[in-house]
């Protein structure tokens, strides 16, 4: 069964929380004119925030981190949403002679022999380009809710990260539920792992699919405890064991 016909139902309220997250990102892109960037993980509320920005024309760019480990039906949406806004995505990658020491050393399943190699390799494959995107702008924007996670559920739809730039969530207060209804009201292209049982989804070796029941974010790091379920992006407490930046996404 695909995701908009398992999840897609507007919850109460749904039209006021559609409204403000307008209002947040529009007073966003004026207040950091040309310094904005939305980073988009390609998830399904990262797909509602490119669809929003597109479609009221607000002036925030695109930018995204191809790891050089995503599923294929993953990296094929930067292209569909070039083709269906007519926008232009960025695309950071790690460097790859990084990449290449990483994996000769510690082989391409270091991931899963401790969380200190795990999150070395978030830290060469996301943390640093992130660097690279966020490092002529002053704000960002992500599709973080409060649902998503214990780790997540203080949420604000506007805050100031650690290297001092705002960031900006514009869906901290929905729901998946709401999420789905906007996408299915609004034929937002999305990845179809999420008709797989994958709601979050990220780096092919790091993701599997979740069963009835599981928590939102069960298929991500499954091997690992729950606290340290984290890439590094959008942790204000840990610092990642490879630092580039002190930025979270
Ligand atoms: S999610 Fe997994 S594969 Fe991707 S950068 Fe982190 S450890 Fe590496």
């Amino acid at each position: 069964m695909s995701a908009i016909a398992l999840y897609a139902r507007a919850s109460a309220g749904f039209e006021d929380r559609l409204g403000h997250a307008l209002d947040v990102l529009r007073t966003a892109a004026q207040q950091h004119a040309g310094r904005i960037v939305q980073a988009t993980s390609l998830g399904a509320e990262d797909m509602v925030i490119t669809d929003l920005i597109a479609r009221h024309q607000l002036p925030i760019a695109l930018g995204t981190l191809e790891t050089g480990m995503l599923h294929a039906q993953t990296s094929a949406l930067i292209p569909r949403i070039e083709e269906r806004y007519g926008l232009q995505v960025e695309v950071y990658r790690p460097v790859a002679e990084s990449v290449l020491h990483f994996v000769k050393t510690n082989g391409d399943r270091a991931m899963y022999q401790s969380i200190e190699l795990r999150k070395a390799c978030c830290g060469i494959r996301k943390l640093e380009p992130l660097a690279r995107m966020l490092a002529k702008r002053d704000a960002w924007v992500t599709g973080l809710r409060r649902e998503q996670s214990n780790n997540r559920g203080v949420v604000s739809f506007s805050e100031t990260d650690d290297q001092g730039r705002a960031k900006i969530n514009p869906l901290a207060d929905w729901s998946w539920n709401d999420v789905w209804h906007y996408i299915a009201s609004n034929d937002v292209p999305y990845n179809p792992l999420h008709d797989e049982f994958m709601p979050s989804i990220g780096c092919a070796p790091c993701t599997r699919a979740i069963a009835v029941g599981e928590d939102f974010r069960a298929g991500r790091w499954w091997w690992e405890d729950e606290k340290a379920k984290e890439c590094g992006l959008h942790v204000h407490e840990e610092k990642p064991a490879v630092s580039m930046i002190g930025v979270k996404a």
